[in-house]
């Protein structure tokens, strides 16, 4: 830990050691090197909730195969808008890891980021229906470039013979693929972005320190209280600018804020299980992210998926998430989360969405009900042949969605992120999870733009953020010349597949 020359009030204070305040920090202190920080994380380490490897998928979300991001319209065709969105954002990921391993800041790419390709695998004569017409919206954009078709057993088998083998003849399947996907380990990533940080002069990381207050101060400043989580002893700092990175608490930690723009907030766990294989036998015959379609009524972000996954050098797949409810708005948080988010108000939108939403309701019911053989059954829909004793259960981290005020049905369920600053932009808190860590530098971009506008000029910040991320102000969804640049090079740098 390195102390800041003025601890006690620091240019910046980042609420959370996750990935997004450590993106975040990583940017501003190449932006402006002379900013004093302080991250503040109540557990003993960075990078151990959401962001944690196991806690995620882990999929380097440029939305290529989750069947989420591209919804079929009332004529049915395939709008793949959303996903064209996402896809870019995680351009803009690949660009500031870039810089950083250019620079040193991150010796080997390959100790956070691997090349596995991205699969979506559906069944049914509608649901292939579907796929065909996802993969003829997306192949004609330069953004999916490479991506592939088959409804072929042999083809299909080649690409992930886990999905194949046993599997019969009675329905219909096919598949797309793209070979340029990613598998990222945003722990591992959450700590080489905070060594860095921890490196340059003027940074300070106060580990077991919960922040427990925040309040104006009569010069606009922030008294950020905290309380060591050990001795129970309270301290506190001023900042100028505060961004809260809590995950799932950034709600409770935007309601003490007491800004007006986070007036009738409120949060909606959704925990997840994950069915987990460390059998080499097993995990070395699958080398990919295979997402399938999401069940009726459930959440968007709990679409199946048969992953690859490389943690510290060691390969498993990892099965899920079977969504659930849990008051909790962290792993490590407490059952009373969700009862203490809720306030005179908040409680109109919450009264709403728990009216609008009962679908979803009786979906994570029934996913809680479910018995270990229940989820059993869904992963032999994807891997027929699956072994109950090559698999374990595993607590996936919690995601919070946004509960937000809407004028017209009281309140509206959002499975999006959201950035909420207050209208002077001196704080600014990220609610909500999804697309979540792999769009971490373009939420890192969104702070910059909404809270820092004034110092993007070619005088100020702009000639050195076109550094970090090249294609800046460029639209990628439309320029297929930089699309292309920027992959080949940032593929040369992270070392995954490029075509
Ligand atoms: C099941 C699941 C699957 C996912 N899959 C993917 C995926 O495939 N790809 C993807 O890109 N994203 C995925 N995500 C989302 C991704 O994990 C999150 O978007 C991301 O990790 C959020 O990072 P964060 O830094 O905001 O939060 P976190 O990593 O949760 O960090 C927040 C930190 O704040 C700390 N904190 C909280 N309150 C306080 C306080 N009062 N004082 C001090 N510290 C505090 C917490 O202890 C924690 O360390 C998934 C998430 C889940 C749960």
């Amino acid at each position: 830990m390195t102390q800041s020359p003025n601890p006690g009030a620091p240019d910046v204070v980042l609420i959370g050691a996750g990935i997004m305040s450590a993106t975040l920090g990583a940017v501003l202190k190449e932006l402006e090197p002379s900013l004093n920080m302080t991250m503040f994380e109540t557990l003993e380490d960075c990078g151990l909730e959401s962001s944690q490897a196991w806690n995620n998928a882990g999929t380097g979300h440029a939305a290529n195969c989750e069947l989420n991001y591209t919804p079929q319209r009332e004529d049915g065709s395939v709008d793949i808008s959303e996903a064209l969105k996402v896809n870019t954002e995680f351009d803009l990921s690949r660009q500031l890891w870039s810089y950083l391993v250019r620079k040193g800041a991150i010796p080997d790419p390959r100790s956070f980021i691997h090349p596995v390709p991205h699969m979506s695998f559906v069944w049914g004569q509608e649901n292939v229906a579907f796929l065909r017409k996802r993969f003829e919206a997306m192949s004609a954009s330069h953004c999916y470039y490479g991506m592939e078709y088959s409804d072929n057993r042999a083809k299909i088998a080649e690409w992930a013979p886990l999905i194949m083998d046993g599997r019969g003849n009675e329905e219909p399947f096919a598949a797309t693929r793209i070979i340029t996907g990613t598998d990222v380990d945003y722990g591992a990533l959450t700590h080489l972005l905070v060594k860095h940080l921890c490196a340059q002069p003027g940074v300070s990381v106060r580990y077991k320190h919960r922040v427990v207050g925040l309040d104006r101060e009569d010069n606009g400043a922030w008294r950020v209280g905290i309380e060591d989580v050990d001795t129970m002893q309270r301290d506190a700092v001023t900042s100028k600018f505060v961004f809260i990175g809590a995950g799932g608490d950034a709600i409770e930690l935007l309601q003490r804020s007491r800004i007006r723009e986070g007036h009738g907030y409120g949060g909606f766990p959704v925990s997840g299980i994950w069915l987990r294989c460390d059998e080499s036998a097993v995990s070395d015959r699958h080398h990919a992210k295979v997402y399938g379609k999401a069940a009726h009524g459930s959440p968007p972000m709990s679409v199946p998926h048969l992953d690859t996954r490389i943690i510290e050098g060691k390969k498993s797949l990892l099965f899920g998430p079977y969504a659930g409810f849990s008051t909790r708005f962290l792993k490590h948080g407490s059952l009373t989360d969700l009862f203490e988010s809720i306030t005179p108000g908040n409680i109109v939108p919450l009264l709403a969405v728990a009216r609008d939403n009962i679908t979803l309701a009786e979906y994570l019911i029934g996913q809680v009900l479910q018995s270990s053989a229940h989820q059993f059954a869904a992963l032999r829909q994807f891997f027929p042949q699956a072994a109950r004793k090559d698999w374990r259960e595993a607590v996936a981290g919690q995601r919070v969605q946004i509960i937000k005020p809407d004028e017209h049905r009281g309140g509206v369920l959002e499975f999006g992120t959201e950035l909420v600053a207050a209208e002077d932009k001196s704080i600014v808190a990220l609610l909500g999870a999804s697309p979540g860590a792999s769009t971490a530098a373009s939420i890192a971009v969104g702070v910059l733009e909404k809270c820092f506008a004034s110092k993007l000029t070619e005088s100020g910040w702009l000639p050195k953020l076109r550094e970090i991320i090249p294609t800046y102000g460029i639209d990628l969804t439309q320029d297929a010349a930089a699309t292309r640049k920027t992959r080949a090079e940032t593929a040369a740098i992270l070392k995954v597949e490029n075509i």
